[in-house]
């Protein structure tokens, strides 16, 4: 996957994606790993009272920063969104590179664009707690995204997941609209889920 320095991103993220970067290698279902990573987190007991929604969102507060009137990243010059990020120092060389891999698919495919935190108002922080977890959209001020060093072994599928809540995604299967798309048959529905 050549030299790590290709993945460093610097300023505007406006260096060259490598090549060997293929989508088909994203697509491949991460989703079973995260409520396995992150078991220890959610009481079984008493899931409601868990800081984590929908085993992988931190529960929105209700102490949000007034700052925040709506929680998208703003658009800047050309339709580029920028989301300043700082990346734990506890990272070796592979876990940063699992990472920068994901943000560089984002620069990729999309208009968003991780920057280097420089001062900025909003950001995220990108640290190894234990689990992989992330808020929904901007929060305001400093926003915690927890990537554990289990969350990078098989690759950058994880953080991709993490990083579309960042960016303001819900699951599919919770978004508002999605009664209008799927039909849900509840009687195969589990008791207790
Ligand atoms: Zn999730």
């Amino acid at each position: 996957l050549g030299a790590p320095s290709s993945f460093k991103c610097s300023g505007a993220c406006s260096t060259s994606v490598p090549e060997d970067l293929s989508l088909e290698e994203i697509q491949v279902s991460q989703d079973k790993d995260i409520p396995a990573i992150n078991q220890g987190l959610i009481s079984e007991e008493t899931p409601e009272g868990s800081f984590l929604v929908e085993g992988d969102i931190i529960r929105p507060s209700p102490f949000r920063l007034l700052s925040v009137t709506n929680n998208k990243w703003p658009k800047g010059v050309g339709g580029i969104v920028e989301i300043p990020f700082l990346l734990s120092s506890k990272y070796d060389e592979p876990s940063r590179k699992v990472i920068l891999e994901a943000f560089a698919d984002f620069e990729r495919f999309t208009c968003i664009r991780f920057v280097a935190y420089q001062g900025h108002r909003d950001f995220i922080s990108i640290l190894p707690m234990s689990g992989c977890f992330s808020s929904v959209g901007r929060s305001g001020g400093m926003q915690v995204v927890s990537l554990a060093t289990t969350c990078l072994q098989k690759g950058r599928g994880i953080v991709l997941h993490e990083l579309m809540h960042v960016l303001g995604f819900w699951h599919e299967h919770a978004r508002a609209d999605r009664d209008r798309y799927i039909r849900v048959n509840w009687n195969e529905i589990l008791p207790g889920f």
